[in-house]
Order: structure tokens, then C-alpha cells, then sequence
């Protein structure tokens, strides 16, 4: 693989206060939710009936399972494959050999999966890309066989994943089709890291160029209604996010609306479009395409300018599911998905692959602490699908459209589960984002107290980190090796901290911030130690202001953890809370508090309502009571009572 390289992921350990518990809880709890609800969905019993040689009244497909159904049990395979990485628990694994052999018995003799089709419209398989996700669903499976094969060193998956790869080659390498949901294309990019097969590479790279095209397939498929195969309803629906009034097709919500080459802006689906630009990075970092480089970073720019919120999540509106325009990012009816928090953090962590650039490990950071973790309970078992940043606490203002999808508490499993399985994955995976490696290089690009063992300069070298981040400031990083060994070790010094100490064996050094990082090269000896102080003081940050949602607001932030406020720790209305800016805060590490978390604790001034009942009146300078809040982690937030949540707080300059 060109580029920077994460290291085996065997060799990655992650030891600490604060995300090793999270990996564990995933390992388990969130493992044996999600095959849980894969077993009580019908999900494996439809992979079951989709055997070859069953038949008779066995051989019909469950009702209500849909053609996106397995990517929920593949990406429950690729987090299982991670937790067995780790372990070894022998119920786990059984599971996942009984789910591998259902898939070998699904799969048709020219290597095609799909429940969906073998049961329904064994004809109509690759007819309509646009919306029924068999190659969503492929790219899932590829992702799954590559984890699986990583951790346990068994092909069996693989081999399926390969023989259906082989025959998605031979439909679409010639071109003419790509896929309605991204996600193979990234999954080819890993699948041909794992096999060394170019074919891989290859499609992957046609799949990004054949978006976009001026007679679009997609648009074609969906305008011969008499051969869909979907209902009237997901039809319908398409329809309407695909074409304008006038009946002018409109490719933005699938990307389809330039080449890739040509797009510039963040748009339509927000988990499609962040699975698209990983790809692109991707095959960027393979083929040393420039132009597919210069492309992606340009979106990069775009969406975090524009179009992202201050957690790091994407999408702002349901109805798209995704991108709208330029600051629109309102609070208590924000998208957000889970999935597309996945998403960012998968496209980040290849920018940074392709690039080195502390930037993407910045927004790796705050999209883990802050958008994808916010889509997981404390206890691994309940899910958001969407990730509001303010609340009322008693009903959420899209419960209109679907009372499941925008509860106010976290839910077990969705009528689209895509996030709760997907969370589990990225949080399994968690030791690969930690560390890259290039050369005689090694960047540390996430702080976690952990492990690494790999080989930088042809030696092979273990680094540990030590740190109670993100609660603490210090880092030390200490580097062990059996022959002294000239590298680079390059920290990635977070953007959110403007003074930064490091010290190399006591002696405080001051090298100058590059590309994000600080790059510290010596002979490294055994034992040497490098301490990172990162401060990181509470502040109050603000929105470009065109961002009508954040006009006059601030939010909290401490190192990369975004803060909001609950109405369960504190006594009076949010809405009303003013913070000066010059307001002091105290912090306080509370261990029994929502898993451990550091509590923000700051005096503010609590804008005092009218005496009288008038809408209008003229304006006063009311007498304001001073008040005393309480913020903790936006991550942690709707993990005890409904209850009311404030991200952007009130801002006030005024003198009380
Ligand atoms: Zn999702
Ligand atoms: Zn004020």
C-alpha cells in the first residue's frame, strides 16, 4: 500500500481509563445486542431459507426482510471479528462460523449473495442499483471477510467474499453501473490491500468514475416503474429524492450529479457521500491519482467550513438524510446520523493516509469523541440514529415523521439498523486509527493509552502511550527497541490547543508545528520518553456567523470533548442560561458520574422572563439572577431521565 500505513491492527493494544471499557462493552454487550435483534428481525433466517438445495415452502422469503438486510449481519461479523481478535470466546466464534456457513450456503454457484433477490427475483438481480444496495450490501460482506481473515487467520469468509467479488468484476468492470448506496468502493480498496488482487483496485476506481454521467443509469432505472421491485412506498420515495418537481432528474442526494472529479461541495446523503470520499482517498493514496487527491480535499474544506456541525457530525436534515446548503446546521431537528459520524471518521483517517495532515487526525478526534460516541448508550446497548444537539425533553420535534427514529431516548434497533452495528464495528477497531506509520516515521495521531508494536526504519519497535486523555493534559509517549533507532516520531498536536509543551527525556524541546504535527527525530534508545502537555482549559467557542443556529451562542469545549448542558443537573431553564465571556470555570474529575467524566462547573447569568404575560414589549435591562451550571460531556448526553439538553448556549457581553 502506498501512503502512510495504520499498523497490523494485532499489534495495536488499547489500555485506559476511557475507551478501553467502551471496547470491551462493544466486544460484548453491543455484539450480542445487535445478533440478538440479526436473530429476532429474521435476518439469518432469511439467509437460511436462501440456501441453495432447500425448496418447497421453506424456499419464500420472510416478509418485511429487505434487499439491505445482510449489510446489518456483515458489519455484526466485522465487529465480532475484532472482539475475537482480542479474546477468544468460544460462543462468539461459534456464532460466527454458524453465520459464515449460512452465507456459503446462500451463496449461488457463480459466487452471487443476496437473500433478497435468490428469494424474490432470482432475474432481476443488478437492475435497479439505484435503490435496492446489492452492492451496499457486497461491500459490507468484503470489509467483514478482510476483519474476519485479519483476526483469525481462516479464509473461509474471504473465500466467499473473493468469489463474489470476482463475479461483481465480471458485470461491472467494463463500466456501466456503480452503486446507488456507496460502500464497495472502499471495501474493493481494502479487499485488494488484503488479497494483492488489482482487480480490486481497478473497479473501485471505475465505480468513482462512472458517477455522474451525463446519460445516468440511475436516472434510466428509475423510470421504467413496471420492473421495480421495491414497494410503492421506498419508490416513491426515491422519486422524490431523485427527481425535481418538474420531473428533471437531480443525482445530488447519490452523488450523481457531476463526475467526482468535478464536485466541490459536500451533498445529499451524508453516509453515501463520506463512504464515497474514504474511497476516494483511498484509490488517491493507491494509484497516486492527484486529481482524485486535489478533488476530495477540496470537498474536505467545503464541509468543514460549511457544512459540518461542532461535533463533527454530518447531514442536517432528515429528509435528504444528508447535506442541505452552506451554515444550515439547525440543533434540535439535526441529522447527524451515527453512520455518517462512522463515516467521517473512516474518510478522515484515509486523508490522513493520503496526506499526513494533523487536520483529518483534528476531526478524526472530534468526530469520535463527540458525534460518533454520542450514538451509543453508556452501556453499549442503545442507539440514536439521529444525534440532536438541543432537546426539550419531551418530544422531539421530527416525532411526526417517525416516533422511532427520533426518540428521545436511545433506541435497542431501527427499522434501518444500519447504525447500531456500524458503531460497533468502528469502536472495535479503534486500535487502528491510534498510529501511521511511513518509512522511518511513526505519526501519533490519536492519544490513548496503548500499544504499538511495528516496524518503522526496518527496525521493529514497540511505543506505548500513557495517558488519562481526554480527561488529563499529559501525554507520555516512551519508545522501547533492542538496538537504538533513528525515526521520526510525529505527535499530532491538536489544533484546540494553542500551547503545547513537549519534553524529550526531561529536556523541553521546541520544534515548530508542521502539518499538524510536531516532528521529533533522533536516535531513539530504549526507554526514551517524550511528554506531551496538551492544556486544555474549558472554552467557549463560537460559530462563523452565518450560522443562524449558533447566532449569539457558545458552546463548551475541553480538549476535543464538547460539552452540553442537561436539565437533570441543573435547576432552572436552559434556554435562559447567558455566559460572559469572561465567566470562570471549575473542573471537577467525577469517577461515579455517567462512566467517569470530567464535569464542567461555571457561573452564568440566568436572563430573568417578563413579569408580565405580553408577547412584546419594549426592551428592558431585566434583573438577572446569577446561577451556577453544570456541563458534562455532549457524548454522554439522554443517559439517565428525559430531560432537557442545550449544546449552544446563550452568549452575553452585557455587564449585570
Ligand atoms: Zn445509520
Ligand atoms: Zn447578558
Amino acid at each position: 500500500m502506498a501512503g502512510k500505513k495504520t499498523p497490523n491492527p494485532e499489534h495495536v493494544t488499547v489500555d485506559d481509563e476511557f475507551w478501553s471499557p467502551r471496547v470491551r462493552r462493544t466486544d460484548t454487550a453491543t455484539v450480542d445486542t445487535v445478533y440478538r435483534q440479526l436473530v429476532e428481525s429474521g435476518r439469518l433466517e432469511n439467509l437460511r431459507r436462501a440456501a441453495k438445495g432447500i425448496s418447497g415452502d421453506e424456499q419464500v422469503a420472510l416478509e418485511n426482510r429487505m434487499y439491505r438486510d445482510e449489510s446489518d449481519v456483515y458489519k455484526w461479523l466485522e465487529a465480532a471479528s475484532y472482539a475475537l481478535s482480542r479474546r477468544s470466546d468460544p460462543d462468539l466464534e461459534s456464532r460466527v462460523n454458524y453465520v459464515i456457513s449460512l452465507l456459503e450456503g446462500a451463496q449461488r454457484d457463480d459466487g452471487y449473495l443476496n437473500s433478497y433477490f435468490s428469494l424474490h427475483a432470482p432475474e432481476d438481480r443488478w437492475t435497479r442499483l439505484t435503490y435496492m444496495h446489492e452492492l451496499y450490501s457486497a461491500g459490507h460482506l468484503f470489509e467483514a471477510a478482510v476483519a474476519h481473515h485479519e483476526a483469525t487467520g481462516e479464509s473461509r469468509l474471504l473465500d466467499v467474499a473473493t468469489e463474489f467479488a470476482d463475479h461483481v468484476v465480471d458485470i461491472f468492470a467494463e463500466g456501466g453501473g456503480a452503486p446507488g448506496h456507496q460502500e464497495v468502493e472502499l471495501a474493493l480498496v481494502r479487499l485488494y490491500r488484503c488479497t494483492g488482487q488489482q482487480r480490486y483496485l481497478d473497479l473501485a476506481r471505475t465505480f468513482l468514475d462512472e458517477r455522474g454521467r451525463e446519460d445516468s443509469r440511475f436516472a434510466r432505472e428509475m423510470v421504467n416503474p413496471d420492473a421495480r421491485l421495491c414497494t410503492d412506498e421506498i419508490y416513491e420515495e426515491y422519486r422524490d429524492l431523485l427527481f425535481d418537481e418538474d420531473g428533471t432528474y437531480d443525482g445530488k442526494y447519490i452523488q450523481d450529479h457531476l463526475p467526482v472529479r468535478e464536485q466541490s461541495t459536500a451533498v445529499g446523503h451524508a453516509v453515501r457521500a463520506t463512504y464515497m470520499y474514504a474511497a476516494m482517498a483511498d484509490v488517491a493514496t493507491e494509484t497516486g491519482d492527484d486529481d482524485l487527491a486535489a478533488t476530495v480535499e477540496r470537498i474536505w474544506s467545503n464541509t468543514v467550513r460549511r457544512r459540518m456541525y461542532v461535533t463533527g457530525g454530518l447531514g442536517s436534515s432528515h429528509e435528504n438524510e444528508g447535506f442541505t446548503s452552506d451554515y444550515d446546521l439547525p440543533n434540535d431537528t439535526a441529522y447527524a446520523e451515527t453512520c455518517a459520524a462512522v463515516g467521517s471518521v473512516m474518510w478522515n483517517h484515509r486523508m490522513l493516509q493520503l496526506t499526513g495532515e494533523g487536520k483529518y487526525g483534528d476531526l478524526m478526534e472530534r468526530t469520535l469523541y463527540n458525534a460518533l460516541l454520542a450514538g451509543i448508550s453508556l452501556d453499549g446497548t442503545r442507539f440514536f440514529y439521529a444525534n440532536p444537539l438541543e432537546s426539550d425533553g419531551e418530544k422531539h420535534p421530527l416525532e411526526h415523521v417517525s416516533k422511532v427514529r427520533f426518540p428521545l431516548q436511545r433506541g435497542e434497533w431501527y427499522d434501518t439498523p444500519c447504525c447500531p452495528p456500524n458503531v460497533a464495528r468502528l469502536l472495535a477497531s479503534l486500535g487502528e486509527y491510534l498510529y501511521l506509520v511511513d518509512g522511518d516515521e511513526l505519526s501519533v495521531e490519536l492519544y490513548a493509552g496503548s500499544s504499538v508494536r511495528t516496524t518503522v526504519a526496518g527496525s521493529t519497535v514497540t511505543v506505548e502511550q500513557t495517558t488519562d486523555y481526554p480527561w488529563d493534559r499529559t501525554v507520555e509517549i516512551s519508545v522501547h527497541t533492542d538496538t537504538p533507532v533513528e525515526m521520526t516520531l510525529r505527535p499530532r498536536i491538536p489544533a484546540w490547543c494553542s500551547d503545547p509543551t513537549i519534553a524529550v527525556e526531561g529536556e523541553t524541546v521546541t520544534p515548530d508545528v508542521e502539518r499538524g504535527h510536531v516532528e521529533l527525530r533522533r536516535t531513539w534508545r530504549d526507554g526514551d520518553k517524550l511528554t506531551l502537555d496538551l492544556p486544555m482549559p474549558v472554552r467557549q467557542v463560537e460559530a462563523h456567523p452565518e450560522m443562524t443556529a449558533a447566532a449569539g451562542r457558545v458552546v463548551l469545549q475541553r480538549g476535543p470533548v464538547v460539552y452540553c448542558l442537561e436539565g437533570v443537573d441543573n435547576d432552572h431553564s436552559l434556554e435562559n442560561v447567558c455566559l460572559r465571556a469572561d465567566a470562570r470555570f471549575s473542573t471537577e474529575y467525577n469517577p461515579d458520574l455517567l462512566g467517569g467524566t470530567v464535569v464542567v462547573r461555571g457561573e452564568a447569568t440566568l436572563t430573568a422572563t417578563a413579569d408580565d404575560e405580553s408577547l412584546y414589549r419594549s426592551r428592558t435591562s431585566p434583573a438577572n439572577e446569577t446561577v451556577t451550571v453544570t456541563a458534562v460531556p455532549y457524548y454522554a448526553w439522554a443517559n439517565r431521565d428525559e430531560t432537557e439538553m442545550r449544546v449552544w448556549m446563550r452568549a452575553c457581553d452585557c455587564t449585570h
